[in-house]
């Protein structure tokens, strides 16, 4: 996929895969997620709290981080992941 378009064909600055009509990518993303182990699986709080700080980050664009390429909602997904800025806008939990 073009980073810089969406499916929708939209360019969207802060937005994530949910908001940009990447259905089936969604879903995938969220199997993803849900298959990985607890002990590894961002907690649903820190998660939302996350994403929220990509929402606000201007190097959010289509869903995907400038600095790392990523799609937020995947890099969000592991507990020990951590924001690639510096200083990162959140952190990797235990
Ligand atoms: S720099 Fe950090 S807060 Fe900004 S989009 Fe990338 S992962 Fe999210």
């Amino acid at each position: 996929m073009d980073r810089t378009v969406g499916a929708s064909g939209r360019v969207c600055r802060r937005c994530l895969l949910e908001e940009l009509g990447e259905g089936d990518y969604l879903e995938s993303v969220r199997r993803y997620r849900a298959r990985l182990p607890e002990k590894e699986r961002t907690p649903d709080d820190v998660y939302d709290a996350r994403l929220a700080a990509c929402k606000e980050c201007t190097e959010l664009v289509n869903a995907t981080c400038n600095l790392c390429g990523c799609y937020v909602e995947i890099r969000a997904a592991r507990r020990s992941s951590a924001c690639p800025a510096v200083p990162a806008h959140w952190s990797a939990v235990q």
